[in-house]
């Protein structure tokens, strides 16, 4: 039975970059056997103007029938005056919650062709291959009470509350551990053990948890160390696992190192393996419908879906060695070339790509 992709265009240069990635699933039903069926939705500002939400009613029912779902980007400035529930970012968090996507794996990877695209020196980052597995659903961001209230003495206090379950913790856990074992077999659990006694919790049963995978190697860090680490010598890490406000900050940090937002993809992963996979940038408003985007995060992001929804390994490392090749061809959009190189457009690079399948 062929499996289901919901793709999500969303807003601004989502659409232009979704277009390219599903030339590239395209190309795969036809050439290479890929059993899938591509159905389409709206979400962001496109679900408000179509259906008056972020997330349409129709657009979750058939979110959750998809085996996997691709997503472009969402926002714009056209939605910023509209009220805080019927902004475009309003339906990402409420999918990814609907689906309980709770493990986010975001990789960062150096392709060779563009070591001089980071701002750090080439023997730093040339052969530079991180998976961050970041908490999604809980923590400091979810937890309650929070707000802002008057004390006693008429100062007011504002409070957040870093909360995690045990099996909160257990399920990233194992989503590390799971995905360390596919790769170096290496995990790297970053906390603030010494300060926190969330923290201490969190150590304590990533250590059980590691007892089912003993060949996996784990070690501990504190997350300021970490964050040091991560721009002095980034390639000690294979797979690093974090809470979720540690891993949205390290991961930013971290898809800096490999020097452009336009090639990195993400997964946001349930507990039944289902996963919505998007690139890391947003919708880009200032260079949408101009052609410039650079479609390689959302490609790349169909090659996470291929192999971490759909067990297509072998599909997904034809991808990932397509997008290297054409990076080795010498192809650059906008935003990865360097001075007076030539300038692909997101179509060529699409249709690059296409050819190097
Ligand atoms: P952005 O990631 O959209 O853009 C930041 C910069 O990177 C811009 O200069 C943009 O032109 C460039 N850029 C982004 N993607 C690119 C690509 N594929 N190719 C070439 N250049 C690219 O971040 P922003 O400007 O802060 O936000 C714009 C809108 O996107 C806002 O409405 C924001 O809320 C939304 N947003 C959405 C997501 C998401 O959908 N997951 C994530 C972040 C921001």
């Amino acid at each position: 039975m062929s499996r289901k992709i919901l793709v999500l265009p969303g807003d601004g240069v989502g659409p232009e970059i979704i277009a390219e990635a599903v030339k590239v699933i395209d190309a795969l039903k036809i050439g290479h056997g890929l059993d899938v069926e591509l159905d389409e939705a709206a979400i962001g500002g496109a679900g408000y103007d179509a259906a008056g939400q972020p997330l349409p009613e129709a657009t979750l029912a058939k979110a959750r029938e998809a085996d996997a779902i691709l997503l472009g980007a969402v926002g714009g400035p056209q939605y910023d005056t509209l009220p805080r529930e019927l902004r475009p970012e309003r339906g990402l968090l409420a999918i990814r919650k609907e689906l309980g996507l709770f493990a986010n794996l975001r990789p960062a990877l150096l392709y060779p062709e563009l070591a001089e695209a980071s701002t750090l020196k080439r023997e730093v980052v040339e052969g530079l291959d991180i998976m961050i597995v970041r908490e999604l659903t809980g923590g400091i961001y979810f937890g309650e009470p929070r707000g802002v209230h008057t004390c006693e003495d008429g100062e007011r206090e504002g409070f957040n509350t870093l909360v995690y379950r045990e099996s909160e913790v257990e399920r990233i856990a194992r989503a590390a551990f799971e995905t360390a074992m596919k790769r170096g077999k290496r995990l790297c659990s970053v906390d603030k053990a010494n300060v926190l006694e969330v923290s201490e919790f969190w150590r304590e049963i990533v250590v059980r948890v590691s007892g089912d995978y003993p060949e996996v190697e784990l070690s501990h860090m504190y997350v300021d160390n970490a964050a040091m680490q991560l721009v002095r010598a980034p390639k000690q890490f294979d797979v690093m696992v974090t809470t979720n406000m540690f891993g949205d900050i390290l991961s930013d940090a971290a898809s800096m190192l490999t020097g452009s937002i336009g090639m990195l993809p993400s997964a946001s992963l349930n507990a039944s393996g289902q996963g919505m996979y998007e690139p890391i940038h947003g919708s880009a408003p200032d260079i949408a419908g101009r052609g410039m985007a650079n479609p390689l995060a959302t490609i790349l992001s169909a090659s996470m879906l291929l192999r971490h929804s759909l067990g297509e390994a072998v599909l997904a490392d034809r991808i990932d060695a397509a997008v290297g090749s054409v990076l080795g061809q010498g192809l650059r959009t906008a935003d990865i070339a360097r001075e007076g190189e030539a300038v692909a457009s997101t179509a060529e690079m699409g249709a690059a790509v296409v050819a190097a399948l």
